[in-house]
């Protein structure tokens, strides 16, 4: 059982972190919106008022936002991660980003001693809820195989992508992908 930072508890974030705590973690969860965290609350996990009380005696740390701003707000701002997170925690940004983002966002955590890898996820809400996301893993093997029980109690299917930074990249080529053939489709 591992204690988890779950931050952004959206149409995503709320199913996924609600399967972290089916199997069993213990969840510190943190949103701005109070009505997400009370959800989260109702269902076992505890509500946390900042990032950096989310982030508090965590192992992992999860992000699960709209954009690289706020994962950039939420570890490194005011109140952020990295002002009560352990060094030997792992952080994993599971958003869909901009990949250069991610690439900053990767090198100013390791700047500051934290290990942090990239797992957004394809597929939709629905597997959200039913734990059968696909994972794009950009990690070291060591991070991959540190996250693999978590990831695997989200998803169904992992996809090592990489080093940090190259989960996000196969992401996007996979929404591409899938953009394409569906066009090609209607045609
Ligand atoms: P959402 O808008 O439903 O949820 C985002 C959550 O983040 C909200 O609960 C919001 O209150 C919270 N939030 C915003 N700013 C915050 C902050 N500063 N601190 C803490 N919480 C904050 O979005 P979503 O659909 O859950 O998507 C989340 C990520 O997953 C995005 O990067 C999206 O691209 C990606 N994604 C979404 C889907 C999908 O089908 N919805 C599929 C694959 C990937």
């Amino acid at each position: 059982m591992a204690v988890i930072a779950f931050i952004g508890l959206g149409q995503m974030g709320q199913p996924m972190s609600l399967n972290l705590l089916k199997g069993g973690h213990r969840l510190q969860v943190f949103d701005v919106s109070q009505a997400a965290v009370n959800g989260l609350v109702e269902a076992g996990a505890s509500g946390c008022a900042t990032p950096a009380d989310a982030a508090r005696g965590a192992e992992f740390v999860i992000t699960m936002l709209p954009n690289g701003e706020l994962v950039e707000q939420v570890l490194l701002g005011e109140n952020g991660v990295t002002a009560t997170l352990a060094h030997d925690a792992l952080v994993i940004d599971m958003s869909t980003i901009h990949p250069l983002h991610t690439d900053k966002l990767i090198a100013a955590m390791a700047t500051l001693g934290f290990s942090m890898m990239d797992v957004p996820v394809g597929r939709t809400s629905d597997q959200a809820v039913t734990g059968s996301l696909l994972l794009l893993a950009g990690g070291t093997p060591a991070q991959i195989e540190r996250a693999r029980p978590l990831l695997m109690l989200m998803g169904n299917e992992l996809v090592a992508a990489g080093g940090p930074g190259m989960g996000i990249r196969v992401k996007i080529v996979n929404n591409y992908m899938s953009i394409a053939l569906n066009a090609l489709s209607a045609e």
